[in-house]
């Protein structure tokens, strides 16, 4: 087995929330030794200047890659292709799909994948959006039945918890996710957007390790109330142990809301971009650059770091299976990122633009032991 050497990096140490200057020897697909020694290896990488993280994590994607699915896209290309070693598909797939998603993502992809079975299914490919209005789509049994035959790359629920979506099912497609996520023992993610149903109806139904996802996007009814203040719903589901997701997309990031919020106190528990054929061009384009507009923002590198791998891995428990961390004998899956002072200007889904004064770009990654080189940073 080839034993492979990256030297002189800064490593992200989870438990102590800092980057220290370490070597990390991999044998084969598991770390042995994270420290300063050298040991012998057959390839060495040097790494001064570069990051080096654990496998990063993008907890709201689209990578369903079935030629009739309008949101197609291939996960190798916004993982292994951009330094993120793990992606998870929220909703591509409902209770008459996600069996495909098996073949067509899963096992023909270097990316590790899973995914979040949609309460609304789409029935069949090509249909895009809408599902959770069609009620004769919308069930409890089938998503069910889907999640407990595909548990290995099943980690929860999803619902489209906006207008455009639930139509005239409404807040009882939010209540029928909540029953399939009991009933299988995973997190819900609930996506916000324009009412109805209304986010406080929503969040109120979010249980503690239930996940909001696009919490911070622009539109009015979202997380900010009269006078810019959040919404006691929004403190109470953070308070109680509600987990609050990014996911970029290209109608659901704001600036304004995010800072807003970050200043009255309220989390980002993971950084995501909703990357899906619709915005790889446009406005979101990658993770990293997703990490970078938080740079802006304020956030440390540190917490930029935590919230695109171990607390992710936390929210839909990958962590009992070694994701989001850099352990001793762990598998390695590792992300090698840079950060430099390069300015870009960047825009939110509201079409703000902002230009960065830090910019973080991947290197390459390790999946499962194997090294992929990213070829255009974005
Ligand atoms: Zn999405």
């Amino acid at each position: 087995m080839t034993k492979t050497l990256i030297e002189n990096g800064k490593v992200y140490d989870a438990e102590s929330h800092t980057f220290q200057k370490r070597n990390v020897l991999i044998d084969g697909n598991r770390i042995v030794s994270i420290d300063n020694n050298r040991g012998n290896a057959d390839v060495t990488f040097d790494a001064t200047d570069v990051l080096v993280t654990p496998g990063l994590i993008d907890l709201h994607c689209h990578i369903f890659n079935h030629p009739e699915q309008p949101s197609r896209l291939p996960a190798d290309r916004i993982g292994t292709g951009q330094g993120v070693t793990c992606l998870l598909d929220t909703g591509s797939t409902g209770g008459d799909t996600l069996d495909e998603f098996r073949e067509l993502v899963v096992e023909s992809q270097k990316t590790h994948t899973f995914a979040l079975c949609n309460i609304g299914s789409p029935g069949k490919h090509g249909l895009q959006s809408g599902h959770a209005a069609k009620p004769e789509l919308v069930s409890i049994e089938k998503t069910v039945r889907a999640i407990e035959r595909n548990r290995d790359y099943t980690l929860g629920v999803k619902v489209l918890a906006s207008s455009s979506h639930t139509g005239l099912m409404g807040i009882e497609a939010v209540k029928m996710a909540r029953k399939a996520a009991e009933i299988t023992g995973t997190p819900l993610m609930a996506h916000i957007g324009n009412a109805p149903p209304v986010i406080d109806d929503i969040l109120d139904l979010l249980r503690p390790g239930d996940i909001v996802t696009h919490a911070y996007h622009g539109k009015a009814g979202g997380v900010l109330g009269f006078d810019n203040k959040v919404i006691p719903a929004f403190k109470a589901a953070v308070e109680r142990g509600v987990h609050v997701d990014i996911a970029h997309g290209r109608s659901s990031f704001s600036f304004r809301t995010c800072e807003t919020a970050l200043e009255q106190g309220m989390p980002v528990h993971s950084i995501s971009s909703d990357l899906h054929r619709g915005n790889i061009e446009v406005c979101v384009l990658s993770l990293a650059r997703t990490m970078s507009k938080f740079r802006l923002l304020g956030l440390s590198l540190e917490d930029i770091v935590l919230a695109t791998t171990y607390t992710p891995a936390c929210a839909v428990g990958l962590d009992e299976h070694g994701f989001g961390k850099l352990e001793v004998g762990g598998t390695a899956n590792v992300s090698l990122i840079r950060e430099t002072e390069k300015a870009v200007e960047v825009e939110d889904a509201d079409g703000e633009r902002r230009t960065t004064q830090t910019w973080i770009e991947p290197v390459g990654c390790i999946v499962d032991g194997s090294y992929f080189r990213t070829e255009e940073p974005i």
